[in-house]
């Protein structure tokens, strides 16, 4: 089968949309035809080179479909189904997941290659080269062959577009607040940054009650959607954000500062 893909070759250089050809799924795999998927800023550091994978690869990794077939022994979903896809998949056996961390699944460590279980990969280019998915995924592809462990099936109302974010932004902010931080009632947070991410941990911040959520961004666009999240704050800089965390806290200060920028840098703001 053949499918477009968004595919970076080489860090630097912009996103290539390209076509490749794709393998049936095997053992534990299903074929899905993506219909919608978020960009994060972990697909863009890709593409910068900010953070290295192995190239050629196929982008994305926050995305919901429908499964087309599956392979043999596939169990968790069937043709048909809607599913969103984890950016790390939950085997289910290993260590991690039999004990409650799926966030830290072993097959996990394949994030950044893309390679299935058997060791090989489904994306391949006309020049055969084989291509992984970003977070074993690639949902900047219309199809794409993905481990079962990477999908969860959800209702058919559910928009795609709104089942995307659940890939990767929302857990990932939202866990941050509630489960990293572990925010309590009536704290102080600060969250620099309100991107996809960090509109998350705002609301996860507010949602575990928190007494004064802060967001730092350089972006009206995103305080204002920040102040709609939840935030009971929003500054255009750290500088003016220190003064009125001092102010607000009698001198104590944040509970919890959470970041969620794109790229950190050692420039004093
Ligand atoms: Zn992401
Ligand atoms: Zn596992």
């Amino acid at each position: 089968m053949r499918t477009r893909a968004a595919i970076i070759r080489e860090p630097g250089k912009p996103w290539e949309v390209t076509e490749l050809s794709l393998d049936e799924p095997r053992q534990g795999e299903v074929r899905i035809a993506f219909k919608a998927s978020g960009l994060c800023h972990s697909d863009e550091h890709i593409q910068t080179g900010d953070s290295t994978g192995r190239l050629p690869m196929v982008g994305g990794h926050e995305g919901a479909g429908v499964i087309e077939a599956v392979g043999a022994g596939v169990t968790r979903v069937k043709a048909g189904d809607h599913v969103v896809c984890s950016f790390i998949p939950a085997c289910g056996t290993c260590r991690y997941c039999s004990t409650g961390r799926q966030n830290l699944c072993d097959w996990g460590a394949q994030m950044m290659t893309g390679m299935l279980a058997d060791g090989t990969f489904r994306f391949h280019d006309d020049g055969g080269a084989d291509l992984g998915g970003f977070c074993m995924l690639g949902t900047f592809a219309e199809r794409a062959v993905v481990s079962q462990n990477s999908c969860v099936p959800i209702d058919p109302y559910i928009p795609f577009e709104v089942a995307a974010l659940t890939g990767c932004g929302v857990p990932t902010g939202w866990g941050t607040s509630v489960y990293a931080a572990g925010v309590r009632p009536g704290q102080t947070v600060v969250i620099f940054g309100a991107g996809g991410v960090g509109s998350n941990a705002i609301q996860g911040a507010r949602y575990a009650g928190a007494a004064h959520v802060i967001v730092v961004d350089p972006v009206e666009f995103k305080r204002s959607k920040a102040l709609e999240f939840g935030a009971t704050h929003v500054y255009a800089s750290a500088a003016e954000a220190q003064e009125a965390v001092v102010e607000m806290t009698w001198g104590q200060l944040a509970d919890h500062a959470i970041i969620t920028i794109g790229v950190l840098s050692a420039e004093v703001v």
